[in-house]
């Protein structure tokens, strides 16, 4: 996927303020952050969208939750925090890279819009 701006991201061809990085996955922060807290936990595997996930390539799912579990104390944010993932254009996925949102830092209103 050459043009995909997260392959790119993770090959270092485009800057990002990265804040993890392990053999199967990249964490960085959000350009235009909607929460104190906004980074996006990606996979290094190419995978379009949530609903691309299948047997064969659901590990780094996984792998991705457990990072995110990490995170979340290494940050601190006991106070709470949130997981997104949008899939497809009308559910608002302008990036066509699977990427997880991790929101954190205010009050988060439920249910989302
Ligand atoms: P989504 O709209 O769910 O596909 O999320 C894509 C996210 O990527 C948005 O929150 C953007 O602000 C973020 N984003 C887009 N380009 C960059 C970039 N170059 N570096 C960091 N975050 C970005
Ligand atoms: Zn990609």
């Amino acid at each position: 996927m050459n043009d995909c701006l997260f392959c790119k991201i993770i090959k270092g061809e485009i800057p990002s303020d990265k804040v993890y990085e392990d053999e199967l996955v990249y964490v960085f922060k959000d350009i235009n952050p909607t929460a104190p807290v906004h980074l996006l936990v990606i996979p290094k595997q190419h995978i379009s969208k949530l609903d691309e996930v299948t047997a064969e390539n659901s590990g780094v799912i996984a792998h991705i939750y457990e990072v995110i579990a990490r995170l979340a104390k290494e940050l601190d944010l006991k106070d709470g925090f949130r997981v997104v993932t949008n899939c497809g254009e009308s559910a608002g996925q302008s990036v066509f890279h699977i990427h997880f949102h991790l929101l954190a830092g205010r009050p988060l209103l439920w249910p989302a819009g």
